[in-house]
């Protein structure tokens, strides 16, 4: 039987690729789902269409107006919850609490921008600080101004938030004013293209405002111009051939890029064995949710742990127990609390990422040795949890460099908080990075050294240990991204996340024109 082929939404139309498709598979059961395709499509057409009819019409509302129609989104998705479920325990083989932490993050990451954006008014552009007087005489000053760039948004999103992925950056986007194209991963595009369509078919942004292009990249980037942005997110090398490209060399578009990271949890250490106990269970805890959460796929996963040098035995042990009692396989069954990857390639890479690291590690807890609840080896993308050690962390520098997309992580012991900072720098700039402890003080330091290379530090101390966010968790309110190696981007963190999609300008004017911004 012939699954259906996804409709692309550009130029204001439901348009179906030429194209035979890319089929998208059922992660667990292996069977085919849907079909995407982009082939013949008139992208320029469907640039110029965004551009122009999508943007005017954006730009023509205020803040206030456009944040209105993100809350209406947020309505609409909530009535289409249990269908997104549904796509996502198949296409992406994820249990319901991982689910949530794409759909549902994502409606709540839109509803927060609805939110901040009403309280940003009627108006139709920002100031940016207060004017400056340009000379001894307070008449003739400089007031910043931000504008929404007069150009498309183009998002390339990563295969493991289909959800998540679109509104973290589709929700500052349309609040800016600025038209949206998203090309979602082919993998797992299925859960991209039914918000999208939902959204669309409830008619709440202009035409152009929202387009969907499902399959190959081919041909996207050639279409850009220069007051376009592109934000991209997935692996180090296709970030290096989109910052390559001419567009963005010789017309100066501007692109935010969210890589791979190879990021840490840093136990510190403790003067007494109360405190110690403490600290170590809030991290053992977290580790292994963090390794077990979506099948560790999510960028911002704990990859690297560092604990003092006498507490390696006994978090080994400790982890180790916790991911014992993961059981995987089909999210389906109420049983199962991780289930698969999404898909036999990244399967493989997994395998593949993971043989490399057991070169170099000892085997802390093998998640070969796992059995599944309810899904075929052969056919499933299932892969247990797996802890990697090693003792000598300085002399084995793949452990530092190699992300494996997966429920992997290595455990490594330090000798004083300098070695475990030099040791966590020499991931080249991460997204995240937490700690554990129970020294306010010690914690504010060593939070402060890791600041410069990573876009956040998560602080967990036995006072919080109820209310934290979670070191993976991405909250609006919070910077997401990372320096060097995670890619250098920028997104979220409340309002600033707006700047990207604007631009700004100093008006030199008298007092009175100034007065009238
Ligand atoms: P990928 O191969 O780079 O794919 C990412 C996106 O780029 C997909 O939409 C892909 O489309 C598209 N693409 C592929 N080749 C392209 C090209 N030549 N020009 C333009 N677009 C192109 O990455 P992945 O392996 O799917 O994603 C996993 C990686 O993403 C991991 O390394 C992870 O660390 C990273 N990630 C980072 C974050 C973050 O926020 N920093 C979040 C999630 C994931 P197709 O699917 O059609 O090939």
């Amino acid at each position: 039987m012939t699954t259906q082929l996804l409709k692309n939404f550009v130029a204001g139309r439901w348009q179906a690729g030429t194209g035979a498709g890319t089929p998208l598979f059922d992660a667990v059961l292996g069977t085919e789902l849907v079909r995407v395709d982009a082939t013949g499509l008139d992208l320029a057409e469907a640039f110029r269409f965004a551009r122009e009819a999508g943007g005017a019409t954006l730009r023509a509302l205020t803040y206030k107006q456009r944040a209105a129609m993100l809350a209406q989104a947020v309505k609409v998705l909530q009535a289409n919850r249990d269908a997104y479920y549904d796509i996502a325990t198949a296409n992406s083989g994820t249990v319901k609490n991982d689910t949530a932490v794409d759909v549902d993050g994502g409606i709540f990451t839109l509803g927060t921008y609805a939110k901040l954006g009403d309280g940003l008014g009627d108006v139709h552009h920002l100031t940016d600080g207060d004017a400056a007087r340009l000379g001894k005489d307070p008449l003739f000053q400089s007031q910043h101004v931000q504008v929404p760039t007069r150009g498309v948004a183009l998002f390339i999103n990563a295969f493991n938030f289909a959800s998540w992925g679109l509104w973290e950056k589709a929700a500052p986007a349309l609040l800016s004013g600025v038209p949206v194209i998203v090309k979602p991963a082919t993998s797992t595009a299925w859960l991209t293209q039914r918000m999208v369509k939902d959204v669309v078919d409830a008619g709440i942004f202009p035409a152009g405002a929202l387009s969907i292009i499902c399959g190959s990249s081919a041909g996207l980037l050639d279409q850009l111009q220069p007051f376009d942005v592109v934000s991209f997110t997935g692996s180090a090398d296709t970030a290096a051939v989109i910052r390559s490209h001419p567009a963005v060399v010789q017309r100066s578009v501007r692109v935010n890029i969210e890589a791979d990271s190879v990021n840490s949890a840093l136990l510190l250490p403790s003067t007494s064995a109360e405190d110690t106990q403490a600290a170590l269970d809030l991290l053992v805890k977290e580790v292994a949710r963090e390794m077990t959460v979506k099948s560790g796929q999510k960028c911002t996963a704990i990859r690297r742990v560092f604990v003092p040098e006498a507490l390696y035995d006994a978090a080994a042990a400790a982890i180790s127990a916790r991911l014992a009692k993961t059981t995987v396989g089909n999210p389906r069954n109420e049983a199962v609390r991780m289930g698969a990857l999404v898909s036999r390639t990244q399967l493989a890479a997994v395998r593949e990422g993971l043989a490399q690291l057991k070169a170099h590690t000892d085997v802390l807890h093998d998640g070969a040795q796992a059995t599944f609840i309810d899904a075929d080896p052969a056919v499933a993308c299932c892969i247990a949890p797996t802890l990697l050690g090693t003792r000598n962390p300085d002399g084995t520098s793949i452990v530092h460099d190699v992300e494996v997309f997966g429920p992997v992580a290595t455990l490594m012991p330090y000798r004083d908080v300098p070695h475990a900072l030099a040791l966590i720098r020499r991931g080249q700039g991460s997204l995240v990075a937490s700690l554990y402890g129970t020294d306010p003080a010690a914690l504010s330091a060593a939070a402060l050294e890791l600041a410069d290379s990573h876009g956040r530090v998560h602080v967990i101390s036995p006072d919080v240990a109820a209310l934290h966010t979670g070191h993976g968790n991405v909250m609006p309110q919070s910077l997401h991204g990372g320096p060097g190696r995670a890619g250098g981007g920028e997104e979220l963190g409340g309002l600033k996340a707006l700047n990207f999609y604007h631009r700004r300008s100093a008006i030199q004017a008298s007092t009175a024109v100034l007065g009238n911004l």
